[in-house]
């Protein structure tokens, strides 16, 4: 029952994002004392796509952040400073290593997804960590799981919720499971990198989540929402209980 109410609202909220305008300001809300700040989810940054705006519905309760300890900064690495799209400027500019935060989940890409008002965009959000450090930052395990696949560039853990956790970027070398283990909430995978095959990308966690939910009279495994439960996560990290 209350899936299947969580899911209403949830394609109510959805059409309630496809009629916000394309461009929209906001003010950061502000987090007590730690100094945290953050965009609500769905503003992402102007011009780089349209979000979910409206939707603070936290897909993944109580889930632990995804890297082992603050700062971490979600923000967008093509439209940020030094990005394809973004100003000019060094990758590990000070700028992109500094709040407020911004959701990038539905970012402009090609990918198909049912959950983005223009019906394709990016899966996941991508997270900085504390400093530009390569292969230093560790990520971990946001719940208890078994890890169920390891690419040459993704890892993915299957939570006991039954949501698909994904790690993208990490250092190949550093990976610290291995297919089929159980891991623990808070165990550590591997290290923050610039991984993406033969290829390299800036050096970051693309952290996405993955869910089977009911649309109407079917079922279908998609992308969900992460920014909020993120929010969510990241405010407990810093009050020291993760
Ligand atoms: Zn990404």
């Amino acid at each position: 029952m209350k899936f299947i109410l969580t899911i209403t609202i949830l394609i109510l909220l959805q059409s309630c994002a496809k009629k916000e305008k394309k461009v929209v300001t906001t003010t950061p809300e502000t987090w007590k004392g730690k100094g945290f700040t953050y965009y609500r989810a769905g503003y992402l940054k102007p011009n780089s796509g349209i979000g979910r705006r409206g939707d603070n519905f936290i897909y993944a309760p109580k889930i632990r952040f995804p890297l082992a300890y603050p700062n971490a900064y979600i923000n967008s690495q093509v439209y940020g400073v030094g990005g394809l799209y973004g100003q000019k400027g060094n990758l590990c500019d000070k700028r992109n290593y500094s709040y407020p935060w911004r959701d990038n989940y539905c970012e402009k890409r090609t990918h198909g997804m049912p959950l983005c008002p223009a019906g394709v965009g990016h899966q996941g959000v991508d997270i900085r960590a504390k400093d530009c450090r390569d292969n230093f930052h560790y990520a971990v395990a946001v719940e208890e799981g078994i890890i169920t696949y390891i690419g040459s560039y993704s890892i993915k853990l299957r939570g006991k919720s039954g949501r698909t956790y994904r790690y993208l970027h990490l250092n190949s070398d550093s990976i610290q499971v291995r297919r089929g283990q159980r891991v623990w909430r808070g165990q550590k995978i591997g290290r923050v990198s610039n991984n993406m095959g033969k290829t390299k990308t800036s050096i970051h966690l693309h952290f996405d989540i993955k869910e089977t939910i009911r649309f109407g009279n079917y079922s279908k495994s998609v992308y969900i929402p992460p920014y909020t439960s993120l929010v969510d996560a990241y405010k407990r990290l810093l009050m020291g209980r993760p």
